[in-house]
């Protein structure tokens, strides 16, 4: 016969009683339980910025009014940074989050049209203010990016801030948000996008943030370019 978990117990000591013995271990596994509750709530939060929000549409219209907005985003950012310095630049960065108390400066809390701020905020409209962390560690990531690239030899590579941002790449088959912040943005992305597609922009891609069902089967999809295909299909009914 099996040994059944009473045989378990009954190896124990007579004076201890079995059912004593069980809570103590049941409060064992209760303490491990909370602890794994918190560790997973910290690692829910951090997570948090990496997982880019989405914004479902109904309609080509929709998803075009969503495009012009990000185009407007993108513009916005350029015509801001191409008229400041790259000191104004790590000034903004620097005192972002920060109060400036007797003398604010640029990027401090009250300087609040700021450039990074009005990114921020606009990022987060669009997105329907669905997860502001996310916006500000993109907007902040991508400036630390841009300020660490500025500095290096390019040829022939412009890098804008823009750019980085919208998460493409600039023709060089280099990724311009770090690797790690890419990584775990796929590790993020929704569970209906391609698991095959390896191409690495899923999850981090802006353009990528408007998503709908397909006309023809109901799939969600991403792709988008209605304006080429006549409508809002996914991969596989594109005419
Ligand atoms: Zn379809």
């Amino acid at each position: 016969m099996d040994p059944q978990i009473i045989d378990y117990y009954n190896e124990m000591p007579h004076e201890v009683n079995v059912i004593d013995k069980m809570n103590e271990e049941l409060d064992e596994v209760q303490k491990e339980n909370d602890n794994l509750k918190k560790k997973l709530e910290e690692y829910d939060k951090i997570m948090k910025k990496y997982q880019m929000p989405r914004v479902k549409v109904e309609s080509v219209e929709e998803y075009q009014l969503l495009e012009k907005k990000l185009d407007e985003l993108g513009e916005f950012i350029d015509s801001e940074t191409s008229n400041l310095s790259s000191v104004d630049l790590h000034n903004h960065y620097h005192n972002y989050g920060k109060s400036g108390d007797i003398m604010p400066g640029p990027g401090c809390i009250e300087d609040e049209n700021g450039f990074i701020y009005k990114s921020i905020n606009k990022l987060d409209e669009l997105t329907n203010h669905q997860n502001r962390e996310w916006c500000e560690h993109r907007i902040l990531i991508s400036v630390e990016m841009f300020m660490k690239t500025e500095g290096e030899v390019h040829t022939g590579i412009e890098i804008n801030l823009s750019g980085i941002i919208f998460g493409l790449n600039n023709n060089s088959d280099q990724e311009q948000l770090p690797l790690t912040y890419c990584e775990l943005s796929r590790l993020n992305r929704p569970s209906w996008t391609d698991p095959e597609d390896l191409s690495g922009m899923q999850g981090h891609n802006i353009l990528n943030i408007p998503y709908y069902n397909c006309e023809k089967c109901g799939k969600l999809d991403d792709y988008g370019e209605p304006e080429n295909y006549g409508g809002l299909f996914c991969i596989d009914c594109q005419p």
